[in-house]
């Protein structure tokens, strides 16, 4: 098991495929050549940890981490008819900077609105999107605007799991 944070392993963001999160792609965005393993996953990690640390330090479980684009476009067109799955050009999830979560006591409810009261309270840097679900609650790291450094993307979804 390779930790990432104190809490978190690359192992628990593999793609539900069988297909390890891939630590040494080189991030195209990156202007010093980092890897998404430090561009993309310690981010997204240290994230967790603070909200795992705000939430009683009780587990906090990935649903569903990385995505291949493969497994991501399956499950948009599984559930296309419910509407509310992005796109995989569009997602988060095959780019290596969102999960899905669930916390061992605490609702997904009551854990969204957990991570919103941190978000208010400028405790999450890196935080750049959140999605709530009634099984889980998404969150990612996705670059926030340029122009617009403290909008936060945030959306409800009817879908009950992320696992297909
Ligand atoms: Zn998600």
């Amino acid at each position: 098991v390779i930790g990432v944070t104190q809490h978190f392993s690359i192992e628990e963001f593999a793609c539900r495929s069988g297909d390890p999160y891939p630590v040494s792609n080189l991030d195209e965005f990156d202007k010093r050549g980092r890897t998404w393993l430090e561009t993309r996953l310690l981010p997204l990690c240290a994230t967790l940890e603070i909200i795992r640390d705000a939430a009683g330090g009780e587990r906090i479980t990935i649903d569903s981490g990385y995505r291949t684009l493969a497994y991501d476009d399956r499950l948009y067109r599984l559930s296309a008819k419910n509407g509310d799955v992005a796109p995989a050009t569009s997602s988060q999830h095959p780019k290596g900077r969102a999960a899905d979560i669930r916390h061992a006591s605490l609702s997904p409810q009551a854990l969204h609105a957990l991570i919103l009261r941190l978000w208010d309270d400028d405790k999450l840097p890196f935080l750049g999107g959140l999605g709530e679900y009634e099984n889980f609650v998404h969150l990612d790291c996705r670059p926030r605007p340029a122009d617009n450094p403290t909008h936060l993307a945030q959306w409800t979804g009817g879908r009950k799991s992320n696992v297909a």
